[in-house]
């Protein structure tokens, strides 16, 4: 199976080398992204996963404009991020919207959802320089249908943030978001917060729209379980830097990277005997002052003597398949896979 079969070759979305750094006081700069590369393409599905502190939230922030880059461009359907504008954000017309872990950072609670979604129709058809007002009976149409659209209970639009479940809150996040009829959808963590049963709803829902609407995502998770249910392509971040990436199957069946290995050892397996055994030890080292050689190193249990001074890049996974990529000179030498 070929990972963009469907898609166009044009990318979506194109980050290029990114670095994103955060000041701190009396010490170096926390150096969140140290040069991440990402595509996206039109209507495919990107999950990106690592543990907490890797950069994910960062990406995410570097994607949609929020975190300025300090190297690197980020470009979405040939227009620099930067350039999309404040005004275009804060009235949310990007089409490059954001879900986040907590839907009220994107509901207003004193307004009723029907009320939000509203309002970024209005602006979307203003923007467009239609005449549809406020009042216009097509406006609170289509909210209706966009609270139906994303499984809310007739009614929906009447109501505020505060009356609905966690999961019904991060619907209505959601119609709001697709409201104003985006290319992309930034999901960070966004099941992350709610019960186990509402999670795999929630996840499914943004999988079925992104299928259904034709519109890409990229699905943000500290649980490769999670993404591995939904994703086409896999992105896996270790310290501000992606170390592999591969389809959803590749990263599945032949994780290259020690550190996947690890992630998908702590994937409990179906059959009810709980989590495989290896796991990862050790802790997060702090991105502002990573290891040197492969960041990963000091956890690694398959680290060489090039791994403690010599940096790998992301590169053809001999071992995998032909659309993966791997950081890690181990992986790098091993033996092409057989065909
Ligand atoms: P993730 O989403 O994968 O948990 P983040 O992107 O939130 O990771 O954070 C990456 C690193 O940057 C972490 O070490 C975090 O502590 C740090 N960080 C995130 N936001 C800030 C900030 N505003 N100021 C300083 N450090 C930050
Ligand atoms: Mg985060």
């Amino acid at each position: 199976m070929t990972v963009n079969a469907g898609h166009p070759a044009a990318p979506l979305l194109r980050v290029e080398d990114v670095v994103v750094e955060y000041p701190r006081k009396g010490q170096p700069p926390m150096r969140a992204l140290a040069g991440v590369g990402l595509e996206v393409a039109p209507g495919e599905i990107v999950g990106i996963v690592g543990e907490s502190g890797c950069g994910k939230s960062t990406l995410a922030r570097a994607v949609t404009g929020l975190a300025p880059a300090h190297a690197g461009s980020v470009t979405f359907d040939g227009t620099p991020v930067g350039a999309m504008g404040r005004r275009r954000r804060a009235s949310g017309l990007l089409p490059l919207q954001m879900v986040f872990q907590d839907p009220n950072a994107s509901l207003n609670p004193r307004r009723t959802v029907g009320a939000q979604i509203q309002e970024v129709v209005v602006a979307r058809e203003r923007a467009l320089g239609a005449r549809r007002g406020r009042r216009d009976p097509e406006t609170a149409r289509e909210a209706v249908e966009a609270l139906r659209r994303v499984g809310l209970p007739d009614g929906a639009a009447e109501k505020y943030p505060h009356e609905f479940s966690g999961g019904q809150r991060q619907r209505a996040a959601i119609a709001r978001a697709l409201a104003s009829r985006p290319k992309m959808i930034v999901a960070d963590e966004p099941v992350s917060a709610l019960d186990a049963s509402a999670q795999a709803a929630v996840a499914n829902l943004l999988r079925d729209l992104s299928r259904e609407e034709g519109i890409a995502l990229a699905f943000i998770s500290h649980d490769l379980a999670v993404v591995g249910a939904l994703a086409d392509r896999v992105v896996v971040m270790y310290l501000g830097r992606v170390v592999e990436t591969g389809t959803v199957e590749q990263i599945f069946n032949a994780p290259q990277h020690p550190y996947t290995q690890a992630l998908l050892a702590a994937v409990p397996v179906p059959d009810g005997t709980g989590a495989r055994p290896r796991a990862l030890t050790g802790e997060v080292p702090d991105p502002g002052s990573p290891p040197p050689g492969c960041r990963f190193h000091p956890r690694c249990p398959l680290a060489v003597d090039r791994c403690r001074t010599e940096e790998p890049v992301l590169l053809k996974a001999p071992g995998a398949g032909p659309e993966s990529e791997v950081a890690c000179w181990v992986a790098q030498a091993r033996e092409p896979a057989p065909a």
